[in-house]
């Protein structure tokens, strides 16, 4: 009964869609289990590039089932746009499914996200603002709408519940934030629409996904965002709603920790974050905005220019100690080509005293000072290699140097966006 979870190591945008899709291949089913559309996946195939963000990146396998997991909140407007975006380009998507305990997000979460951020100010948390904050906060607070309610909107109780929900947020929407109130009737007919177009695809997943692993298929959890966004483990507020991390996998479809044979963590060979937060490695030199250029570090959801920061070692082993890794993909490790000095970032330091783990207070992190070791670059380029032979000395060493300093092995290197630009060292799956 193997599943098998691909999770992000850093701060999200690691490659995992490429990593999914690439393991799909052998794959019964791929799962998402936390966050919502504001992630962003890209997968490129023969048929050209694809952007996700609700629908698991398994998709492009005509063979896999894919499922949306009771941890993702869905935005039923996003996933009909990407559902048709899929079939007019040849995907069928009659074999997705979303968990009817999902969660829905609301046009009043995303008018809130919005009003939210704004009222932050300077404070602002960088939110994607597609509603999935305040989805999570109302699942929490018991307001939440989930998806299976979408079968019985007639009913008393949904009603009632709407109602009541939809008078809470208004009274915050026109007296907090001085804006005009969402319509009842415009919310109750955009559910009527999902309800008819989403009926086929809303089922109780987690019954599926059991009967797939107990029929000895493997089934791949793909996370989305990465363990340091974690709303426990990453780097608080600064964080997403959901557990990117492995905690997240299980909750978030209704797994045991038991059936989980394989943890495999995707870390990029450097960092990237998007919005605020501390990152202890940022670059803020030329190096930083060429790297940014060569790799087109721009994000997939909102196109914001991603802050760029060489790899960082100590938060790699705290997000290797808290998903208890069994394997490592490293990715993008062509971008690397051509620079001539490489750093890892090894500690970190405050006032000249050293810090030897990855700090849990966001502002003692973000006096934190990076305590770098220098490596030589390559000249041979790593782009397209499928073979580790095909590596130059100075990369294999510096895939060795990472692996040894974060704790946990590398089977895959990644060297470019297609599915054949890839080095296993060891098969995942
Ligand atoms: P995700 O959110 O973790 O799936 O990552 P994104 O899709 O936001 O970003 C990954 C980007 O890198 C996509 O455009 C991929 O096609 C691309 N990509 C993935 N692996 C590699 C790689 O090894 N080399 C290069 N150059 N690009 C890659």
């Amino acid at each position: 009964m193997p599943a098998h979870a691909v999770i992000g190591g850093q701060w999200g945008d690691e490659g995992k869609g490429k990593v999914v899709d690439f393991l799909a291949e052998k794959a019964h089913c791929v799962v998402r289990y936390q966050g919502g559309n504001n992630a962003g996946h890209t997968v490129v195939t023969q048929k050209g590039e694809f952007s996700l963000h609700l629908v698991p990146s398994g998709i492009l396998w005509p063979q896999v089932t894919c499922i949306i997991g009771n941890g993702v909140v869905v935005d039923p407007d996003v996933l009909i746009e990407e559902m048709d975006n899929l079939e007019s380009r040849g995907i069928d998507t009659s074999r997705l499914y979303v968990s009817e305990r999902a969660h829905l997000i609301m046009p009043y979460h995303i008018l809130l996200d919005r009003l939210e951020e704004r009222a932050r100010g300077s404070e602002a948390l960088g939110t994607t603002g597609r509603g999935v904050g305040p989805a999570y906060t109302d699942k929490t607070g018991r307001m939440g709408i989930r998806a299976g309610e979408l079968f019985d909107l007639s009913s008393e109780d949904f009603l009632s519940r709407l109602k009541r929900t939809i008078e809470f947020k208004n009274n915050i929407i026109t007296k907090i934030h001085g804006e005009p109130p969402v319509s009842l009737e415009e919310v109750y007919d955009k559910c009527l629409n999902w309800s008819q177009r989403l009926k086929h695809h809303i089922r109780p997943t987690e019954l599926m996904v059991h009967k797939t692993l107990s029929q000895g298929h493997n089934v791949l959890l793909e996370g989305a965002q990465g363990t340091l966004l974690d709303l426990d483990h990453g780097t608080y507020p600064y964080v997403t709603s959901s557990s990117p991390s492995i905690g997240g996998a299980g909750t978030g479809m209704g797994l045991s920790p038991r059936d989980i044979t394989s943890i495999t963590g995707v870390f990029k060979a450097y960092s990237t974050r998007v919005g605020s937060g501390p990152m202890a490695s940022e670059m803020h030199d030329s190096t930083g905005d060429a790297l940014r250029e060569k790799a087109w570090e721009y994000g997939v959801t909102t196109g914001r220019a991603r802050r760029i920061g060489w790899f960082d070692a100590v938060a790699g082993r705290y997000s290797v100690l808290v998903n208890g890794f069994t394997s490592l993909v490293l990715t993008r490790l062509d971008v690397l080509d051509g620079f001539p000095c490489i750093k890892i970032c090894v500690g970190y330091e405050v006032d000249g005293d050293a810090v030897d783990h990855f700090p849990a207070s966001a502002s003692l992190l973000g006096r934190c000072r990076p305590v770098y070791e220098e490596l030589p670059g390559w000249e041979v380029p790593t782009a397209n290699a499928t073979q580790m032979s095909q590596l130059p000395r100075e990369a294999v060493t510096y895939v060795r140097r990472i692996e040894e300093l974060v704790g946990s092995p590398i089977h895959v290197i990644s060297t470019g966006p297609r599915r054949g630009e890839t080095i296993v060292i060891k098969p995942i799956l």
